[in-house]
């Protein structure tokens, strides 16, 4: 079984915080290991719970529409949140819940590796920019702890609020660009772990 899928299981079984008590399902994440980019949202809401999927109601609805409109498949990308249990009614995570997830998603993070990460919304924003506000910040991407970080509105809030529906579709058309300057560095700069392979000869 691949470390993601050990992962999953650990996730499925946590109890290290009071949401383990209300969960129908925790939500660890899905898509492909080796995805190039990786959304973060918040946590799971009532569907996702019933499911045990990221993103199954309206705001996913949403957010592969966006998708689409770049060219790309949710299949082709990797989701997972913050948190991985529904908080009661929806509300905010507490810093306990937060702190209790983090492990998990920096483990997803590792074992993806990808080169773009775009955090979806104030939570997963305050893990790499802390203290830093969305309206100023969205939509412009930014190297963090060995990343490109790409923060942007989460989805609710533009279906929430239509103001922000434009800035949510300026902000992921940028998205193209930057997945293929990133292609373009991979591709010169090889990995340092082939360098390493060679040196032993
Ligand atoms: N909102 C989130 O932040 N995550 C989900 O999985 C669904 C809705």
């Amino acid at each position: 079984m691949s470390q993601l899928k050990l992962l999953y299981d650990e996730i499925q079984t946590c109890q290290r915080c009071i949401l383990a008590q209300g969960r129908t399902h925790a939500v660890p994440g899905e898509g492909p290991e080796n995805a190039g980019i990786m959304f973060i949202g918040e946590g799971p809401g009532f569907h996702e719970d019933r499911q045990g999927r990221p993103f199954v109601g309206a705001a996913g609805q949403y957010l592969e529409e966006l998708l689409g409109g770049i060219g790309l498949r949710r299949a082709d990308v990797y989701i997972a949140n913050v948190i991985k249990c529904r908080p009661p009614g929806n509300r905010d995570p507490e810093p306990a819940e937060v702190e209790a997830c983090r492990p998990f998603l920096d483990r997803q993070i590792e074992l993806i590796r990808p080169r773009v990460v775009v955090t979806l919304g104030r939570f997963s924003m305050a893990r790499y920019f802390p203290g830093a506000s969305i309206s100023r910040i969205h939509g412009q991407p930014k190297r963090v702890a060995g990343v490109i970080c790409f923060p942007m509105f989460h989805p609710a809030a533009a279906l929430h609020q239509p103001k922000w529906r434009s800035v949510v579709e300026e902000d992921f058309l940028k998205l193209p660009g930057l997945l293929a300057k990133m292609e373009e560095v991979r591709e010169e700069k090889p990995e340092p772990p082939q360098a390493e392979q060679l040196s032993l000869f």
